[in-house]
Formats: structure tokens, sequence, C-alpha cells
């Protein structure tokens, strides 16, 4: 009977690639129970790892020189020749010596060992080189694992019923091997997955991809237990941790290896160069052999992996692992938990760089604007000074007039003079007042203001105007305060030019509506018109800067288009929003919300 502390320093000091000891144990003990219930001296379990070599995990025996094999690996393929050479019975293939030729015995040979056994004639005694072999599937029919059964007690060869029999008392713990195997592929990927993943999931997009790089090598230097990581996205500078730990002067060697990786990613894995070559990708391995040998060396390293990274089709780099001596190999749960990462990195690489691309689009529309809001405060500021001038020499001559009377044509011009020098001192007042809203950098005041007050005095101001063209002005609001938070300049200007826009897109005899009411948490001012309308066309644009109407009769009536910018930027720095319908001939209702302030009663108003 083996001892617990046995199985343990067994597990340990056999450090092979798949699986952790508790696995390996486990499978050591099923192992174990499998020999003496079968009665053979040795029981050996071979496992599949993701790099499709199978792996020697427990080797139950009481001959030290077949234990040597265990933690060693072979290719999946070098088994077969000599297996399909024997007959199938029951779980169990049984390969009689003189069924392999020399040219199969060949290909297993570095991976058996042959044990010692007293020759004998008799055609039924156990030969060195049989073999009895049961290939474990899963249950999507793939290959798992060989258990292999060696040196009977008996010295004799298991009979065609013996096989049978022992097929049918063995199934159920020939099951247990793949249950195992594959539980602890499981929980190796989860392990794996959540230190590494965690790392690159961790460093998220508003890290630019140098700091992600530079973080994520140092984090998965730790987690890959590497001498050595280096992330080497393509087209950027290459991050390494520890930072300048290697310098990479043989520029067609990195190109040859960046080229494999591009290969490893189409094929979904990873490459391993070590002291006996390369495995992975055998262009590599045939063009570039040497000098990564040579790498290798000269770096005092054990091992290098690299691990392709990628998002989709696209590779977009590597990650290369460098293990010096001393260290465990790398293993089977860290492949599949590299190409994790891979995918990892790759997703955070595309959401870096779109990140980055926003922000440099972001900050190219903000100098874009700043430039435009700066050129329209200029324009409007050099603007002022002239126009003061022509509209003061206007009045100079007006008054020239009531002394001595100008000349019919003279008045005519100091009129059109007057008008025009009128139209464009609005125009800079509303470029004055669209560069301060259009400004972050210049702030509203914001008092509590009741709503209902400032729109009557609007109606009360624009009574003369609507009087003139006989329009008739209504006002619809509770008696209660409606009190928002805002600047009080800005806010009437808002309610004025919805009220002025009303009045002059109106037919004269039209009516003009201004209501307000409280809904939810807003105060709701709406402006209804009978007037033009606006077609649908132009509604799509009619919050743009200069923008006004196509409709000709609109078109006559005075206006700088900008009128409707200014108002939307001000209710929206306002926390509020603006609605328009429309339709061309049938009149327009605009309506503003905009929050409504607490405690209404508590409020002083301005
Ligand atoms: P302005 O009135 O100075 O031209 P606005 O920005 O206030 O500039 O308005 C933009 C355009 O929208 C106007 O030129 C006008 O054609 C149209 N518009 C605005 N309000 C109304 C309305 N109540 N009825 C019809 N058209 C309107």
């Amino acid at each position: 009977m083996v001892s617990d502390e046995q199985i343990r320093t067994h597990a340990l000091v056999h450090q092979g690639g798949w699986g952790e000891p508790a696995a390996r144990s486990k499978l050591w003990r099923i192992a174990n129970d499998l020999r003496r219930r079968a009665g053979f001296d040795i029981c050996a379990i071979e496992v599949r790892r993701s790099d499709d070599r199978m792996e020697f995990v427990a080797i139950a025996t009481d001959d030290p020189a077949a234990r040597e094999l265990e933690g060693q690996s072979s290719p999946l393929d070098a088994m077969f020749p000599v297996i399909d050479l024997g007959e199938v019975i029951g779980l169990f293939t049984f390969i009689p010596h003189e069924a392999v030729t020399d040219e199969a015995h060949a290909s297993i040979e570095p991976y058996v060992v042959t044990p010692d056994l007293p020759y004998s004639d008799d055609p039924d005694a156990w030969h060195p080189q049989d073999m009895l072999v049961a290939r474990l599937y899963d249950a999507s029919n793939r290959l798992r694992a060989f258990v292999y059964f060696d040196v009977p007690c008996s010295l004799r060869r298991p009979s065609h019923d013996d096989l049978v029999k022992l097929s049918e008392d063995l199934d159920v713990t020939l099951q247990a091997i793949i249950t195992t195997i594959e539980r602890e592929e499981f929980a190796a990927g989860v392990r794996f997955a959540t230190g590494a993943r965690m790392v690159v999931r961790s460093a998220d997009s508003r890290h630019g991809l140098p700091d992600l790089l530079r973080l994520a090598t140092e984090e998965l230097q730790k987690s890959f237990r590497a001498t050595v990581l280096a992330v080497d996205v393509f087209g950027e500078a290459l991050a390494m941790h520890p930072p300048g730990a290697v310098t990479m002067e043989d520029m067609p060697l990195l190109q040859a290896v960046r080229d494999s990786a591009r290969r490893c990613w189409d094929r979904q894995r990873v490459l391993l160069v070590d002291g006996t070559g390369v495995w992975g990708d055998d262009q590599l391995a045939e063009t570039s052999g040497g000098p990564l040998a040579d790498l290798m060396t000269c770096h005092d390293w054990m091992e290098l992996i690299v691990v392709p990274i990628g998002a989709g089709d696209e590779a977009l780099g590597m990650l290369a692992i460098a293990r010096g001596f001393g260290i465990a190999s790398w293993s089977d749960d860290e492949s599949s938990a590299a190409l994790d990462v891979g995918h990892d990195l790759g997703r955070a690489i595309l959401n870096a760089r779109a990140s980055e691309r926003e922000r440099q689009a972001a900050e190219e529309l903000r100098r874009v604007d700043d430039y435009r809001t700066g050129l329209i405060a200029t324009l409007a500021h050099e603007l002022k000074n002239p126009i003061g001038v022509v509209a003061g020499h206007a009045e100079m001559l007006s008054m020239l007039d009531e002394e001595h009377d100008l000349p019919p044509a003279a008045l005519v011009s100091l009129e059109a003079i007057t008008r025009g020098a009128d139209r464009l001192a609005i125009l800079v007042d509303d470029l004055t007042t669209l560069s301060k809203v259009g400004d972050p950098a210049h702030e509203l005041e914001a008092v509590p203001v009741d709503l209902g007050r400032l729109a009557m005095s609007v109606i009360d101001q624009s009574a003369l105007a609507a009087g003139q063209r006989d329009i008739k002005l209504v006002y619809d609001a509770p008696p209660e305060p409606l009190i928002v938070l805002g600047d009080t300049t800005s806010l009437t200007s808002v309610i004025t030019n919805l009220v002025t826009n009303a009045i002059s897109y109106s037919d004269d005899g039209g009516s003009v509506r201004l209501a307000l009411w409280c809904r939810d948490e807003e105060v709701v001012v709406e402006c209804t018109d009978a007037g033009l309308g606006i077609s649908s066309e132009d509604l799509t644009q009619l919050f743009t800067e200069f923008f006004r109407s196509t409709n000709r009769e609109a078109l006559v009536r005075p206006g700088t288009g900008l009128g409707l910018t200014i108002t939307r930027r001000i209710v929206e720095r306002h926390g509020g929003r603006i609605e328009v319908e429309s339709e061309l001939g049938s009149g327009s209702t605009f309506r503003v919300c905009l929050p409504l302030a607490v405690a209404p009663e508590a409020v002083v108003l301005t």
C-alpha cells in the first residue's frame, strides 16, 4: 500500500506540464488501483495536452526505471503506428510484440521503457515488448488519454475472455479518469484565467495604449512566472518587464517570430521554444531554429513561449514569455490561459485605440469650437465700434436735418444707412450672445427665476409690435410662481426670441399664444402661432447657426438665423430641452422644458 505522503511527494517531485499536483495525485491513485485490480505490475496514464502531446502523468509501479518517464511527453501520433497493429478486445487493445514491425517499434522507441523480464519460450508468456492499452475518449469522442498496463503478475498474456471481463470490471474507473482530466482542465482554465485575465480586463480603455501595455507586462510577468515578459503590439513600441531586460538586435529573427505569431493566431495555439527545439510552428522551426536556440543560450533561458494577441481574424501582436532555469516548465493549462489573455489583450488594444481616436476627435472638435467661438467673439467686438460710428453719424445727420432740411435723396440714403446699422447692431448683439452662451468658461449665474413673471413681462414688451400688425397676444399661465434656477437675462432672451419669431413669422391679424405650466419635475413654456409654419426639411436644420428657412415668405422678413441657436444653447445650459412642431402654412409650436426648482415658496424672486 502506498502512503499519502509518498503520493504527495511523488506528485511534487514529478513536475510535468499537465495539471496541478492534486489532480496528478488523483490520477496516480487511480492508476495504482487499476494495476492492483487488473493484476499488473505497472499501470500508466498518459494524458493528451492541448498542444497535442501525450504526457505520462501517472505511472503506478514499483519499478523506479519506469517511473522515470513521468512528466515526459511524446507527439500524439507517435503511438498510433503500434496501437493500430493490435487487436481490440472490449476497452483494450492488445499488441503482441510479434505484431510490431521494426518501423512501428522505431516510432515509439524513444518514449517507452522496456521492462526487465526473464526470458520464456512459452507462447502465452508476457513478452517485455507486449503492450496492453485502453484508449479513453470523452463524450464528444475526442481521445483524452491512454492507459497502459504492463507486466502481468502472472507473467502470462491475458486471454480474450480475461480482457472482456476486465473491460467490464474497470469500465467505471476508466471513466473516472476522463472526469478527473476534464475537471482539472476546467479548474486550471479558471485559475489562470482569473489571475492573468483580470489584470488585462482591469486595465480599461481609460488608459492609453502605452499605459495599458506597461501595466499588462508588469502584471503578466508575475502571473506567468516569467523571467522576462514582453508585449509586442505590431506597429507600436515594444513593452517589456523588467524594462529594458532584453534588446532585440536581430530584426530578421523578430520579424520571423512575428510572422509565426500571425500563423499561431490563425491556428489558436502558442509557440514553445526550449532546449529541444521549436514547437508549434514547423515553418519557424525550419527557418529560425538556430537563431532562436542562440537567443535562448545567450540569455540563459529554459523556455520561450510566444502567445499570439488578436481580435477576430486579425493578429495584433504577440506576448513573449521567457523563463530561466529553475522555474517550473510551461504547462499545458498555461497555454490555454495565455491564449485567453491574447484575446483579452486584443480587445483591450482595440478599445484603447478606439478611445484614443475618440479622444483625438473630441480634442480636434474642441479646438475647432474654441477657434470658432473666439472668432465670433473677436468679430463681434471689432464690428461694434465701426457700427457705433456709422449709427452715430447717421444720428448726427438726422439732427442736422432738423436744423437745415436735407435734400430728399440724402434723406432716403440716411434712412437706408440707419436701417442697415440697426440690423448690423442686432447681428453683433446676437454674435456676442452666441459667443457667450457657447463658451463653457462663461458661467451663467443661476438664481431662482419665476418664469411666469418673466413671460408676462415679455408679453408686455411685445404688445406694441404685435399691436402694430394687429396680432392677438394670448397669455395663459397658472397664478402660482413657476420657478426654475437660471440666469434671468438669458431666460428672458429665450422667451423673447420665441415670441418675437412667432410675431415675425405670422401674417397680420394672426394670433400668438404663450402658455406655461408645470409637468412632472419641469416647467413648460409653449409658444404657438398660426403663421407661416416650417417645412419638414427646414425643421431638421432649424437650430443650426445662421440657418434661415428656405421659405421665400419667411426670408423676406428680417432676421440673422442666430436666435434659435442661441435659444437652444441657453436652454441646454439650463439642463432643459427645446422641441418644435410645425407644418408649412399651418403655424408652429415651440416648447421649452426646464427643470423645476424645488420649494417654490422658499424662493426669493429676482
Ligand atoms: P431669425 O429669426 O433671426 O432668422 P432664428 O434662429 O430665430 O433666426 O430662426 C431661424 C429660422 O427659423 C427663421 O429664419 C425662420 O425662417 C424660422 N422660424 C423661427 N421661428 C419661426 C416661427 N415661429 N414660424 C415660422 N418660422 C420660424
